[in-house]
């Protein structure tokens, strides 16, 4: 696995555990992560640095009225949870983060 997936997988992980935590996520593109603050009941978000406008949910480009692929950010989170304890890759992430599979 190279490097740039890896830290791209990282980056996922980290945006998803923010996800749970407070109305901040980053910014999608891997060039730029800024920090976004969320609107309250707001499913976009735009970033203040690259102007990239973003569904909170799958974090693709904003897809208006289209229905999200992601019910909620807490189902993509437990979701990707799923799929990065059935990963190969999964035990790299277990042992550098406070999460376990249950
Ligand atoms: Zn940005
Ligand atoms: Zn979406």
């Amino acid at each position: 696995m190279s490097a740039e997936l890896f830290s791209r997988y990282d980056s996922v992980l980290l945006s998803a555990l923010l996800d749970t935590m407070e109305d901040v996520q980053y910014c999608p593109r891997p060039v730029c992560q800024y920090p976004v603050a969320l609107e309250p009941g707001e499913k976009m978000a735009m970033c203040p640095s690259c102007g990239y406008a973003f569904c909170i949910y799958c974090k693709m480009v904003y897809h208006g009225i289209e229905p999200c692929r992601f019910r909620s950010s807490k189902y993509s989170f437990h979701k990707f949870m799923r799929f990065t304890c059935s990963a190969d890759l999964s035990s790299m992430f277990l042992t550098t983060s406070v999460f376990s599979c249950r």
